[in-house]
C-alpha cells in the first residue's frame, strides 16, 4: 500500500469530519428547525446552530471546539498491514491537531497532563475488522465529552424515575430508552441522536450502542420489532418538551437507532450512547493499493441549505425585535439583579475562560487578574499561534457547566464574579450563591464554536498555561456575544423548571405499550 497517500486520505477524513457535518445529520437538523415556532428560545438556538454549521464549512474549522476522543472503525481485506494503518492514522491525527482541526484532548488520567498532540495511551481509539471485500472501509466519529458523559447503561429489571418498573422485555427496554432521553436533559447539547445496544455485557453493550451511531440517520431497521421501537421513540421522546439546549421546545431527539445482541441469562443490559446535534461522523472507502479515497460515506443527496435570503431577512428582523440586554464588564450587582430567566443578553468587552483546572485552582489560590464584576466563560477553546506569536481563536463554544458545581458559588463570592457563561445549567449550590451574592448564569448555545469564535475580536492575554491550552485562563475581548439567562439572582432556574415538567410528561409513558 502507498502509506503516504493513505495518511493523506486519513488527514482529509479527520478534517472533513471535524468541519463538515454529514448530509443525513444536516437533513435532521433542518427538519427540527422547521418544526420550531419563530421567536422561541428553541428557534433562536437552532438558528445559531445552523449558522454555526455553515460557518464551519466556510472556515474549514471545527464545528464544535470539543473534537472528542477520535474513534476509528476500520474494515480491511485479508492481507492489509494493520500496523502501517495505525501509524498513518497517528501521524494524520498529530498533523490535524497542529493545524487546529482537532483540539488537543488527550490527557494523562492520573496527572492531568495534556499530551498536546491527541496521542497517548488509548487515544485515538482504532478498531479493526477483516472482511472479504477488496477495499478498506474507514469510519470516524468525533464525540465530545458533554454528550459522552450523558451515556447511560441500565441493568434490567430496574426502577426508573417517572416510569416505574422496567422488566426484562421489549417494554422494559422502551422505558429505559425514554428515561435515557429524560436524564440527558439539555446537557449533551440537545437536540441529540441516540444509539442503543440491547444485550451483551457492560463493555460490549456500550460498543453495540456506539456502533448504532455509524448507521445512517435515515436507514430502516431490518428487525421489525426494533423498527417499531425506533419509530415509537422518535414520536414520543419529543413529547417530553426538553427541546434544544434544554430550553423547552418541539425537538429533543433527532435520531434513534437500536441494535441487539445475545446476552448471558444472568444479565440484561440496555446501553445508550447519546450524541449531541454536532454529530460528526463520516466514512470513506479506500483503494488498498494506492491509498486513495474512492468514495465518501453519509454524503448522498443534494447540498442542504439551512437559510435562504428571505429567511435571513426575517431572522434579522425578529432578532432586532427581541429585547436584548447589553452588558459590559465590570458589571454591577444592580445590573445583575435586573436580569431574569429568559432574558437574552449581549456581552461586549472582556471575559475570562475557566474550566475544571482553573476552578479547582481558584479555590485555593489568588486569581492572576482582578475578577471583581467580571464574566467567566466555561470554555476550552481551540487556539492557534501565528508566525508573530499572536494567538487566534479557532473554535470557542461553551463547555458543560455542571462540572464546576462544587466550586462555582464559592469562587463567585470570593472574587466578586458577576456572571458565568456555560451550557447545560448548574445546580442548587450555585443557584443559592447567585441569589445571595447577586450573580447570573448565562446559557450559551452548546457546540456553536464557530459562531462564538467569530464574536471574539482579540485575545488580550493568557494565564495559567501550565494547565494546557483548553484549560488555561484566556483573556478574550468579545463583541455581540449572545446568551440566554437561565438562572437568575432571584432563585429561578429554567433548567430546574424544564427538568420538573419533563419528568411529569415522562410519567404519561408508564403504561405498557409493547406486550
Ligand atoms: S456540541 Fe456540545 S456535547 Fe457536542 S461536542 Fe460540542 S460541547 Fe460537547
Amino acid at each position: 500500500m502507498n502509506v503516504e497517500k493513505f495518511q493523506e486520505s486519513m488527514y482529509q477524513l479527520i478534517v472533513e469530519t471535524s468541519t463538515n457535518l454529514p448530509k443525513d445529520v444536516r437533513r435532521a437538523v433542518k427538519k427540527a428547525k422547521e418544526s420550531e415556532n419563530a421567536g422561541t428560545r428553541a428557534a433562536l438556538s437552532l438558528g445559531t446552530i445552523t449558522n454555526n454549521i455553515q460557518m464551519a464549512d466556510e472556515n474549514i474549522s471545527p464545528i464544535c471546539q470539543d473534537t472528542g476522543l477520535p474513534t476509528f472503525k476500520i474494515k480491511t481485506p485479508v492481507g492489509v498491514n494493520q500496523i502501517k494503518i495505525k501509524e498513518a492514522i497517528y501521524n494524520a491525527i498529530e498533523q490535524a491537531t497542529k493545524d487546529a482541526k482537532l483540539r488537543p484532548n488527550s490527557v494523562d488520567s492520573l496527572t492531568g497532563k495534556n499530551s498536546g498532540n491527541n496521542l497517548g495511551g488509548g487515544t485515538p481509539v482504532i478498531k479493526f475488522d477483516q472482511w472479504e471485500k477488496d477495499y478498506i472501509d474507514v469510519r470516524l466519529i468525533l464525540k465530545g465529552g458533554g454528550c459522552e458523559n450523558k451515556n447511560i447503561q441500565y441493568s434490567l429489571p430496574c426502577e426508573l424515575e417517572g416510569l416505574g418498573r422496567a422488566g426484562r422485555d421489549l417494554d422494559g427496554i422502551r422505558k429505559c430508552i425514554l428515561h435515557s432521553v429524560y436524564q440527558a436533559q439539555g446537557q449533551g447539547c440537545s437536540a441529540g441522536f441516540i444509539g442503543v445496544g440491547i444485550g451483551g455485557d457492560r463493555s460490549s453493550g456500550y460498543d453495540l450502542a456506539k456502533e448504532q451511531l455509524f448507521r445512517s440517520v435515515e436507514d430502516v431497521n431490518p428487525n421489525e420489532d426494533l423498527r417499531k421501537l425506533e419509530d415509537y421513540i422518535m414520536e414520543n421522546a419529543n413529547k417530553l418538551g426538553i427541546g434544544t439546549m434544554g430550553f423547552g421546545g418541539e425537538t429533543t431527539l433527532l435520531g434513534c437507532k437500536i441494535g441487539v445482541m445475545n446476552r448471558i441469562p444472568a444479565s440484561f443490559f440496555v446501553s445508550v450512547a447519546y450524541n449531541c446535534w454536532a454529530f460528526r461522523r463520516l466514512g470513506v472507502t479506500i483503494d488498498p493499493e494506492t491509498g486513495d479515497i474512492q468514495e465518501w460515506l453519509y454524503q448522498d443527496g443534494e447540498k442542504v441549505e439551512f437559510v435562504n435570503d428571505a429567511e435571513k431577512e426575517t431572522a434579522a428582523a425578529s432578532e432586532e425585535q427581541t429585547n436584548v440586554v447589553h452588558l459590559k464588564a465590570p458589571i454591577t450587582e444592580e445590573q445583575i439583579r435586573e436580569l431574569k430567566v429568559g432574558d437574552v443578553v449581549r456581552i461586549d468587552g472582556r471575559m475570562y475562560t475557566g474550566r475544571d483546572a482553573i476552578h479547582k485552582y481558584l479555590m485555593d489560590n489568588d486569581a492572576p487578574v482582578d475578577l471583581n464584576g467580571q464574566v467567566i466563560y466555561h470554555c476550552g477553546p481551540v487556539m492557534a499561534k501565528d508566525e508573530d506569536g499572536n494567538w487566534t481563536v479557532k473554535a470557542a463554544g461553551p463547555t458543560t457547566s455542571i462540572r464546576e458545581e462544587p466550586y462555582q458559588g464559592d469562587i463567585m463570592k470570593k472574587f466578586g464574579i458577576r456572571a458565568v457563561i456555560g451550557k447545560g445549567g448548574m445546580g442548587p449550590k450555585t443557584l443559592a450563591a447567585l441569589k445571595e451574592h447577586g450573580g447570573v448564569y448565562l446559557n450559551a448555545i452548546g457546540g456553536a464554536a464557530q459562531y462564538y469564535a467569530d464574536c471574539i475580536k482579540k485575545v488580550d492575554g493568557v494565564d495559567l498555561t501550565q494547565f494546557g491550552i483548553p484549560e488555561a485562563m484566556w483573556h478574550l475581548n468579545v463583541e455581540g456575544f449572545t446568551a440566554v439567562v437561565t438562572m437568575d439572582s432571584h432563585g429561578n432556574s429554567l433548567h430546574a423548571d424544564v427538568d420538573k415538567s419533563s419528568l411529569e410528561k415522562l410519567a404519561q409513558f408508564k403504561e405498557p405499550v409493547f406486550k
